[in-house]
């Protein structure tokens, strides 16, 4: 069984503890506010919200670092904001730049549909999360994507890191096909938000890869 953290500094962490609440997998799913919190959980999800406000929130609060030690080995799972506090570089910060947690050898672009569509939900098919159907017409049990203001994933820098999701999508005239979930080992990470559906199979997936990579721990150890 597993215990589950949600950092809950700022964004939309309550709706990824109730989905977490619904696996039979999962022991304890609480939020995450300070270290006491996070050292009783083998697993963390990071939630969207802003990714600026999490990062200046987490350093007041003298999370930077045990988060940054936590991500290290531990099985966490970035969603929109997360997803961009757990990247190795970010594109289109602010001046001053911005506090991130890394691990992903990803760049990602924050805010990248912003400009023409804020938000918008769209079918995807993920790699191991979604299966083609048998008899259905060849059509495949998509995964129903929530984007908002949502970060791509504009360059993967490492064989490590494996697409899991694109959205083929059009930017004027061209199509484009854009990578919105990534994993890299014990790391997660997509621009949409799962947690804002009632679809639990992200959180399955992400719960199976992280029994699985404590797991494979605790056999080296
Ligand atoms: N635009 C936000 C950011 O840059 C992310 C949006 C979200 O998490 N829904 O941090």
């Amino acid at each position: 069984k597993l215990k589950v953290g949600v950092l809950a500094l700022q964004g939309a962490f309550i709706e990824h503890i109730h989905i977490l609440q619904r696996l039979p997998q999962v022991s304890l799913a609480i939020p995450v506010r300070n270290t006491d919190q996070l050292s009783l959980v083998d697993a963390l999800i990071i939630p969207g919200g802003e990714s600026t406000t999490i990062a200046l929130v987490a350093e007041r609060s003298g999370l930077l670092e045990p988060l940054r030690e936590f991500v290290r080995s531990k099985p966490t799972w970035g969603t929109c904001a997360g997803m961009i506090l757990l990247a190795n570089e970010v594109t289109q910060v602010k001046e001053g730049g911005q506090k991130l947690l890394g691990g992903l050898d990803i760049t990602v672009t924050r805010n990248k549909f912003g400009s023409q569509i804020d938000s918008f939900e769209a079918p995807l098919h993920i790699q191991h999360v979604t299966t083609k159907a048998e008899n259905d017409d060849d059509i495949y049990s998509l995964f129903p994507a929530v984007f908002i203001r949502a970060p791509v994933i504009s360059q993967i820098n490492s064989p490590d890191v494996k697409v899991i999701a694109r959205l083929e999508h059009s930017i004027g005239d061209t199509d484009a096909s854009t990578i919105v979930a990534v994993r890299q080992d014990h790391l997660l990470a997509t621009a949409f938000h799962p947690e804002l559906t009632k679809d639990d199979r992200m959180h399955q997936y992400f719960v199976n890869l992280a029994l699985e990579s404590l797991g494979k721990r605790r056999k080296v150890a």
